[in-house]
């Protein structure tokens, strides 16, 4: 037993949501990764879903920040308040410090795996030790990452989209991409915005993406369409409008094609023996990037390999950075 009264954390930093696991529980909480400040006094004003719905509206003296961005620490002390306030929710009102575990993507510097241990010591842990994010998600999805077998497993956030090939407990190949959730939202913006002359806010573009969002045109020609409002660039004054999904998927396209290259790069990396595996039980799709429309099919057309979304993918990552606290005490010796 570790901290002894105190249980350890599992908590997935994620650049659009922060997911935490109580040990011996489960997820106790899943909130945006966003906090709000006052802009004169620097004071944390609120975090989490409040500070979300203030994005893209607040007044001077407010701002809402997303402290995470490509799935790394963008704003330090932002990230370490975020933190503090989460730990101590999911805690309740435990005594001790406990052991934290946080996932990490693949393919960052030793300089930006410090800072996560840091900020994370200095919101309250006891210590923090780092698990590799598709490593996490692989764990998460129920795959059998400790076998003599590969597995695949594509987690599509909001900042990073991670590849990885597993087995017998380790990364054979990955590939990490800054291009995710919230390049697509981006693209949906500059998309309104050049062939519509429109400006819609991020948050309106991400619920187009949800609602009408395809990663397949051919399916989106039978998708229809939907109503939006932002400011007319031509006019300066607010307008409502139709989008199609086959304009919202068109926008999506570039970001669909650079997932499938870092999906085939990945491929054509591994051994004949784990890319038979591959075959066999198929690619796995986990974070909320998979929930994007027939993105399934399209992946397995482009690689010919079968495609699952893993069972509530947003949750994975935790799930599996969770788990691995039974592993805390092997890291430490
Ligand atoms: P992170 O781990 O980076 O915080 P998540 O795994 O929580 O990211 O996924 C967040 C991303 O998933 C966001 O960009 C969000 O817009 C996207 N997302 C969530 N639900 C859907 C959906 N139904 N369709 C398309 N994208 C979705
Ligand atoms: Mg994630």
């Amino acid at each position: 037993m570790l901290g002894i009264g105190t249980k350890n954390l599992g908590i997935d930093l994620g650049t659009a949501n922060t997911i935490v696991y109580l040990e011996g529980k489960g997820i106790v909480l899943r909130e945006p990764s966003v906090v709000a400040r006052n802009t004169k006094t620097n004071e944390v004003i609120s975090v989490g879903s409040e500070a979300r719905d203030m994005i893209g509206r607040t007044p001077e003296s407010i701002t809402a920040i997303r402290p995470m961005k490509d799935g790394v620490i963008a704003d330090y002390d932002t990230t370490v308040a975020m933190m503090k306030y989460y730990i101590n929710k999911a805690l309740g009102n435990t005594n001790g410090k406990p052991y934290v575990m946080v996932c990490v993507p693949s393919g960052i510097t030793e300089v930006e795996k410090r800072a996560v241990i840091d900020a994370t010591r200095v919101a309250g842990a006891r210590d923090a030790y780092v698990i590799e994010e598709p490593f996490a998600a692989a764990i998460g999805a129920g795959l059998p990452v400790m076998d003599p077998t590969g597995s695949m497993v594509v987690d599509i956030g909001g900042g990073t989209t991670d590849v990885a090939t597993i087995s017998l407990g380790g990364i054979v190949s990955s590939r990490s991409i800054r291009m995710a959730g919230d390049k697509m939202n981006d693209a949906i913006v500059q998309y309104v915005r050049q062939h519509k002359n429109l400006l819609i806010g991020e948050r309106t573009a991400e619920k187009l993406k949800w609602d009408i969002g395809s990663a397949s045109l051919e399916a989106a020609e039978q998708m229809g369409t939907t109503e939006i409002r932002g400011r007319d660039l031509v006019t300066g004054l607010p307008k409502t409008m139709e989008v199609s999904a086959k304009d919202v998927s068109t926008a999506l396209q570039d970001v669909v094609e650079n997932i499938i290259s870092a999906i085939k790069g990945t491929l054509e990396e591994t051994s004949p023996e784990i890319a038979a595996d591959v075959i066999d039980h198929g690619i796995v799709l986990t974070g909320g990037g998979a929930l994007l429309k027939h993105l399934p099919d399209v992946i397995a057309d482009a690689t010919k390999v079968p495609v699952f979304i893993a069972t509530d993918p947003l949750d994975c990552v935790a799930v599996g950075t969770g788990e691995s606290l039974k592993s805390i005490d092997v890291i430490k010796k």
